[in-house]
């Protein structure tokens, strides 16, 4: 009898190590893990000072954590503690439908763990194993990890100060000679560059999208934290609710990302096939929280944290911006958000030679830590580059990490 494959290519792949006597699925080797997730406990594991540009969590100081504790009491009741409905909480289904600016209808919506269940919907619904699925380049490889582990050939298109650019994208996928199932898109400030997809390519995006029969998947963490310029409108919004669209929401960037509560918005004919995957998946999002973030909307505490965390992230891309011209001048190129977490640092002339990593250990032992470009491009690019999270961390101790990074900096070049 034929017996199911074992050793295959564990050589050097995720698989890497596992005893060649448990028999694999194929889907196993093309597990990636996260350079980005990773980083939480090497730095956990670290015992002197680091200035922690790395993780992109909001500041301790900027979830309501307080407003969570003191709620419990009256958000919960046995209902918080049984198994709730698959398709998410009513209170928060309500919530999200109507408390988050734009009205949505709640048929579209299905609450699930985070953001990063409903990219993993998305692949699950969306990506036939050997299927083109175009990402970012750089993009958010926990996503592009997403797509791969569902068997997807990744097609990196490149991004500009506008975000992914689209014609580019189209001339990209005239040379593969075949079209992609999804395109993997971050419109707002997109993680890791903070740039974002201005309207006109939005549009053009759609247009492409319908012409190859591609699901936008469109990822939106950070939408909610612009702090500068107007807002623009989604994909939902300038298709008509194009039922290509499959947006994803979370609550991480917004309230807290340790509650784990996110959600879909889908076409409402797709919902009952996100209910059955996801009850194949965790039966339902976790009920307390549900009920946590549900309460502290219904009694409109959002757009008051959102306007504070507005000012606080400002101030904090502004020292860092300040400090990085300041201390590094000319010796790099810094993108611009306009909201969100994040700025993306591209090193120039001779430091763009420096070794990713080499840099990263030397930055590490000089106390300040970021994610490597290398992290963002499934390809491996962007060795010259840098993701620095300005959220998590005060302007005082901005300045000292950028301080401790033009010392990284200067000592990589001098070996
Ligand atoms: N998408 C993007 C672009 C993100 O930045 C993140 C969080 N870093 C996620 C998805 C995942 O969100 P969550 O933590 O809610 O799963």
């Amino acid at each position: 009898m034929a017996s199911k494959r074992r050793t295959d290519d564990r050589a050097d792949g995720p698989a890497r190590g596992v005893d060649p006597r448990i028999p694999l699925a194929d889907r196993a080797g093309q597990l990636v893990g996260s350079v980005i997730d990773s980083s939480t406990s090497l730095l956990a594991a670290q015992s002197h000072d680091i200035v922690r540009f790395a993780m992109g969590a909001p500041a301790d100081e900027a979830m309501p954590v307080k407003e969570f504790i003191d709620a419990a009491g009256s958000a919960w009741d046995a209902s918080s503690f049984t198994y709730g409905a698959t398709e998410g909480e009513p209170a928060l289904i309500e919530a999200v439908s109507d408390g988050l600016g734009a009205e949505v209808d709640p048929e579209r919506i299905v609450i699930t763990s985070g953001g990063m269940q409903g990219l993993d919907l998305a692949g699950k619904l969306f990506i036939t194993p050997g299927d083109l699925v175009v990402v970012e380049s750089p993009t958010y490889t926990n996503g592009s990890a997403t797509a791969l582990s569902y068997g997807a050939e990744l097609l990196e298109a490149p991004m500009d100060a506008d975000g992914l650019d689209v014609d580019a994208l189209a001339e990209a996928v005239e040379r593969a000679g075949r079209t992609p199932a999804a395109i993997y898109t971050i419109p707002n400030f997109q993680n890791p560059s903070g740039v974002t997809l201005s309207v006109a390519r939005r549009e053009r995006l759609i247009e492409l999208a319908r012409e190859w029969g591609a699901v936008i998947i469109d990822d939106d963490p950070y939408g909610l934290l612009r702090f500068a310029g107007e807002d623009l409108p989604g994909f939902g919004e300038l298709s008509g609710n194009d039922p290509l669209v499959f947006s994803v929401r979370t609550f991480s960037k917004i309230l807290a990302p340790g509650l784990r509560v996110g959600w879909v918005e889908a076409d409402p004919s797709l919902r009952q096939l996100l209910i059955n995957a996801k009850q194949a998946m965790d039966t339902c999002t976790n009920v307390p929280n549900q009920h946590l973030v549900a309460d502290f909307i219904g009694r409109g505490g959002l757009s008051d944290h959102l306007q504070r965390l507005k000012i606080t992230y400002a101030e904090r891309l502004a020292a860092l911006r300040g400090a990085l011209a300041e201390r590094l001048g000319d010796r790099i190129t810094v993108t611009e958000p306009e909201g969100g977490f994040f700025c993306w640092v591209t090193l120039q002339g001779a430091d763009a030679e420096i070794e990713a990593n080499r840099l990263f250990e030397i930055a590490l032992a000089e106390g300040v830590a970021y994610i490597p470009g290398p992290a963002f491009s499934p390809a491996g690019r962007f060795g010259d580059a840098l993701r620095l999270c300005f959220a998590s961390t005060t302007p005082e101790r901005i300045v000292e990490g950028v301080d401790r990074l033009t010392t990284a900096l200067d000592r990589a070049r001098a070996e």
